[in-house]
């Protein structure tokens, strides 16, 4: 790290008339600081400063008189910073002045001599001179070029424009990151591989610049431009980069406002012209005094840009340039205090390096490359990445042997090739893999023969006998519901001789009549329709595959549940449920061919108005009269349809969108009061083998036979015919939900989606259940559809 004040030095402009002489001196005294002195004529001294001073005395690093020649000005200021970024630390020259001072002669050059270079040319030609000697880095330059014009950066070395006006030029912005390094965006960099692709690009910038220039904008004098120079450097084999950057910096004319120092007022009290640069001073006045700790760089584009050569991580040289006329001595003193300021700032330069990563692995595939050839030299044999096929075949022969080995003290030795231990791991796990996948596909056969060959356990024989008494209490219970069933047959027949037919084959009926006999002749397999068609194999598949609470269950115990689902108090709710989401579906049905109805009118009246359209075309063309701007009364007449069918449609769309939610809700209650009734099965049920459990064969299975839960007494008693109650309950249970009775009878399982729910027109909405047709459809149509693919197909059925 170097720490350093920012070096001031000062060029004295020739003067055209040597009557000037006599303002200013030069004390260059070898032991003392140089010091210039400004003295102020008498005519000026009383009236214009008014502070009664007759001289003004400023110390800089070196000043260089009127005659100093451009290399001199080189040698002595540019050379030592451009060594410094040679050597990896960022840079910064910077000329201040007024208008005319000579900054754009210091820094770029005079036009007319070669030998009037500026500093830019002159370092372009010293690094690339210095980077040809320097054999021993790599090193890579880039050139930027920006201009800084009323708070606007713009890229001078754009190469797609021919710039007119500044406006013309890419615009820059100047971007921060979290770690509050400026970025410049736009900004365009340009690699210059020799001195002369360098000095192009400064003149094809210096070109865009005096384009761009129109009296209106003064950019010369009122912009500042920024010529940078990048450099990267690094030394063979190395990863480490070392990024540098130079910045010359010729600014905007520092010229004041008030000149007229009226009564008293003093020189600094007056306004720069150039806002810009009354930010940089107020930063300059910011970094010179202590215990500042907000520096506001952020205040305009200028400082942001040179916010590391203010300050920060960068050498940095200013070079205040003095016209020194009679006319200019307020301006000359006000450049020379400002020096004065900047050079109580302290910079602190660290080498920018940074490991570039791809450099770094193709080091350290040349550090493994190495260490691999020294390994094969220790151990006398090449190793490549994989393993040979005798080495394969030698290792599983040891992990074989190894596997064999009674002896639990046995080791796999196979040394330190990493690569064969990992081959070992890789070949045990392939092995216990398939001994899992082998034992999983022969585990069935496997019981099976165990249980022809084997002797049955004493285990096995316990859970027979247990699935045997299970067995023995669904008879029971089943032969329980079984009479219970006939006796309100019975009690119907004498209640009601008129139903007597409707009863004797009715739906409360859930065995035929001559099917009383006992369990034997139960018709498990084949159920009756009063049974509910939800115990057909499809039914029951859907219901198992939805629950997941019935994997279990028996046939018997199936039956049972239909039963006790019927007799349910919550069927009713579950009913009318059903019933309000049967309407809605219509509903939904009905909206949904209305909507196609309406898109394909549309798309009917679009029709019609392009062929009006285009007739009106033809017809001009044919009789060579002019196609008329507005439309005839025809076409206003579709066009109105068309709105009004637009309308139509948004309307539908809404409430399909609607109809969707209250769809997906009543579904969601529905699968609630499902889940509800089966867990209040399953707690009867097993209720019911208890006590039958306890009661055995001692108590008449007539007598213990409890009425389903969730029915009260009077409920009971009237629970025949349970086709006719929902009606009478249904005004009573609602609104709260009920389960889902899983009901068939009016179900197709078969039919398609299409015919509940109609989308006639192509519609391509990727459902689930290979609805998939090509064309569009409404998103509601599509949501819709795949919603109701993701129902349970039960629910489905309700609506069919
Ligand atoms: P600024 O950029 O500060 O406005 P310029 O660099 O454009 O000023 O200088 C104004 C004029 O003075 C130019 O014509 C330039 O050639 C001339 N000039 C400036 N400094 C010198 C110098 N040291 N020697 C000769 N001519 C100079
Ligand atoms: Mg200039």
């Amino acid at each position: 790290m170097v720490k350093q004040t920012i070096q001031i030095f000062a060029r004295v402009k020739p003067t055209v008339r040597k009557q000037q002489q006599g303002i200013y001196s030069i004390d260059e005294d070898e032991k003392l600081t140089p010091s210039l002195e400004i003295i102020l004529p008498r005519d000026l001294a009383d009236g214009f400063v008014n502070n009664k001073r007759e001289s003004y005395r400023f110390k800089f690093q070196r000043i260089f008189d009127q005659d100093a020649k451009q290399e001199t000005i080189f040698e002595n200021i540019a050379k030592p910073v451009a060594e410094s970024v040679l050597a990896g630390y960022n840079g910064t020259i910077f000329a201040y002045g007024q208008t005319g001072s000579g900054k754009t002669f210091t820094i770029t050059g005079g036009a007319e001599r070669y030998s009037d270079r500026g500093i830019i040319p002159r370092t372009l030609s010293y690094i690339f001179e210095q980077l040809q000697k320097d054999s021993s880095k790599i090193y890579t330059t880039h050139i930027s070029y920006l201009e800084i014009y009323n708070e606007c950066g713009y890229d001078l070395l754009d190469p797609r424009h021919e710039a007119s006006s500044l406006e013309d030029l890419p615009k820059v912005t100047v971007l921060e990151d979290p770690d509050q390094n400026i970025h410049l965006k736009n900004l365009s960099l340009h690699q210059a591989t020799t001195e002369e692709e360098a000095l192009n690009l400064l003149f094809l910038g210096d070109t865009n610049r005096m384009i761009a220039e129109t009296p209106m904008n003064q950019a010369s004098t009122r912009s500042h431009c920024i010529f940078t120079i990048h450099l990267s450097s690094k030394e063979p084999g190395s990863a480490t980069v070392r990024h540098a950057k130079l910045h010359l910096v010729d600014l905007a004319g520092s010229e004041r406002v008030a000149k007229t120092g009226v009564g008293g007022q003093l020189l600094t009290e007056a306004k720069y012209i150039n806002l810009s640069l009354h930010y940089l001073e107020q930063v300059i006045i910011a970094l010179s005094e202590k215990h500042r700790s907000h520096i506001p760089y952020r205040n305009s584009m200028m400082t942001s840009v040179l916010r590391d050569s203010l300050g920060g991580n960068c050498m940095t040289t200013m070079i205040a340039t003095l016209s020194l006329e009679k006319r200019n001595i307020d301006e000359s003193i006000s450049t020379c205090r400002f020096a004065q300021r900047v050079a109580l700032i302290k910079n602190e330069a660290i080498l920018n390096e940074e490991i570039d990563p791809k450099l770094m692995i193709i080091r350290l595939q040349k550090e493994i490359q190495e260490l691999k050839d020294e390994l094969a030299i220790v151990t006398g044999e090449q190793r490549t990445e994989a393993l040979t096929e005798a080495e394969l075949l030698q290792l599983e022969k040891l992990i074989t042997s190894f596997l064999e080995d009674q002896d639990p003290e046995s080791k796999l030795e196979v040394g330190t090739d990493m690569r064969k231990i990992h081959h070992c791991f890789h070949y045990l796990k392939k092995l216990l893999n398939d001994k899992k996948i082998h034992r999983q596909s022969t585990a069935p056969s496997e019981n099976k023969d165990q249980n022809c060959q084997e002797p049955l356990k004493e285990e096995e024989y316990k859970k027979l006998r247990d699935i045997l008494q299970q067995r023995d209490n669904e008879i029971n219970i089943l032969v329980n519901m079984l009479k219970k069933e006939k006796k309100k047959a019975q009690d119907a027949l004498h209640l009601s001789s008129v139903d007597r037919s409707q009863l004797s084959h009715g739906q409360s009926a859930p065995f035929p009549p001559g099917n009383l006999d006992g369990p034997k002749t139960l018709p498990l397999s084949a159920p009756t329709p009063a049974l509910d068609s939800s115990t057909s194999p499809y039914r029951s598949s859907l219901l198992h595959r939805k629950t997941g609470m019935r994997e279990e269950m028996s046939l018997g115990r199936q039956e049972a549940f239909e039963i006790f689902k019927r007799d349910h108090a919550d069927s009713v709710t579950i009913e009318d449920n059903k019933q309000i989401l049967k309407q809605r579906f219509a509903e939904a049905k009905a909206l949904g061919e209305s909507i196609n109805e309406a898109r394909s009118k549309i798309g009917c009246l679009k029709e019609e108005i392009t062929q009006r359209h285009m007739q009106q075309v033809a017809l001009g063309i044919s009789e060579n009269i002019p196609v008329p701007s507005v439309p005839d009364q025809l076409e206003e007449k579709l066009r109105s349809q068309l709105e009004e069918e637009k309308r139509r449609y948004k309307t539908m769309f809404a409430r399909l969108k609607a109809l969707k939610v209250e769809i997906e809700h009543l579904q969601l209650l529905m699968d609630k009061a499902k889940v509800k009734l089966q867990k209040e099965f399953e707690a009867w049920w097993a209720k019911e083998a208890t006590s039958l459990q306890v009661n055995s064969l001692a108590v008449t299975p007539s007598n213990h036979m409890k009425p389903f839960p969730q029915m009260s007494e009077a409920q009971h008693e009237r629970s025949q015919p349970l086709s006719n109650k929902s009606d009478v309950y249904a005004r009573k249970i609602l609104p709260s939900p009920g389960p889902l009775l899983h009901s068939q009878e009016q179900s197709s399982p078969g039919a398609p989606m299409e015919d509940r729910f109609p989308v006639s027109s192509p519609v391509h909405c990727g459902s689930k259940n290979g609805l998939q047709k090509k064309g569009s459809a409404p998103a509601a149509i599509c949501g819709l559809l795949e919603a109701t693919s993701d129902l349970d197909p039960s629910w489905e059925a309700v609506f069919l």
